[in-house]
């Protein structure tokens, strides 16, 4: 909610910048304001179902909707960019000089400076929390700022030399450095709705904990974990002598999982007990 407030005051000034002025560039940091509200709109939705508890449709809960959101963001910072590129090309063909040009750099920079505090502020939660939703807004709201300082460096610039055709040059620029964060943001949620891995490091660490907890068992094989938004999953076949007894071979599955989910957030862990005639030789060996 925040985000969105912030994302519509940004919105206001920044309009006010490009109204002081009439550069297309600054228009075009305006336009990409727009996007961040509705953005942040859909980030809120998709955070708020992402918390609601599994039930009948959804026994894995629904972690998964923030890279819904993830998505749609970076679809719509290719949209905005492509708004850009059209007004860049028309002031190109129609250059004209800018009114009151230091005003609204100053105006725009106050906006540029509230958003790198949010960007920031995202970025940290999105990656304490692993929340993608939270991670691409701030990704975004961050892109924006980096561009914001270029149009404006440009402006001054601009303004300096009395070269018209660094205005529409800018707005360019902008939208082509938006269009890369945009399918960066796309790339990385699509990456999550196809089941992703654990990274590879906490995969390790994962495999450890396994056969540390995992005495009186012969071997553990076919590790396979995902995340899906915040929660991870893991699952894996474990190898008891054939005469154990189930309720033996469920401790073992209790320890391991415990040791697990007291070091991984939200984990859900699935084992699959075998007897020994399933064995591998290939997998985790047991400590
Ligand atoms: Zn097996
Ligand atoms: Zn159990």
């Amino acid at each position: 909610m925040a985000s969105v407030g912030i994302g519509i005051a940004v919105l206001a000034i920044k309009t006010a910048a490009w109204w002081v002025t009439g550069s297309v560039a600054l228009y075009s940091d305006a336009l990409e304001s727009i996007v961040n509200v509705v953005a942040g709109l859909v980030a809120l939705w998709a955070v708020t179902v992402s918390f609601t508890p599994a039930d009948d449709d959804h026994p894995f809960g629904h972690t998964k909707a923030e890279y819904f959101s993830a998505v749609v963001e970076g679809a719509l910072i290719i949209v905005a960019a492509l708004l850009i590129l059209r007004e860049a090309w028309f002031a190109y063909l129609t250059p004209r000089s800018l009114e009151a040009p230091m005003l609204g750099i100053a105006i725009n920079g106050a906006a540029t400076l509230i958003n790198l505090g949010w960007a920031q502020f995202l970025i940290r939660q999105g990656r304490e929390r692993r929340s993608p939703a939270l991670s691409a807004d701030g990704r975004h709201i961050m892109a924006d700022v980096v561009t914001s300082v270029g149009v404006l460096a440009g402006l001054a610039l601009a303004s300096v030399t009395g070269w018209t055709l660094l205005d529409p040059i800018m707005a360019a620029l902008v939208a082509v450095n938006i269009l890369r964060e945009g399918w960066h943001v796309v790339t990385a949620s699509l990456s999550g709705l196809m089941d992703q891995a654990m990274d590879p490091a906490a995969e390790e660490r994962a495999r450890a904990l396994i056969s540390e907890h995992a005495e009186g068992a012969l071997e553990v094989h076919d590790v396979k974990t995902r995340i899906a938004g915040r929660a991870t999953f893991i699952e894996f076949h474990m190898v008891v002598p054939e005469l154990m007894t189930v309720g033996a071979a469920h401790d073992i599955c209790d320890r391991i999982e415990d040791a697990l989910k007291a070091e991984i957030e939200n984990a859900t862990v699935q084992i699959h007990v075998e007897p020994d005639s399933e064995i591998k030789q290939t997998g985790v060996p047991i400590v």
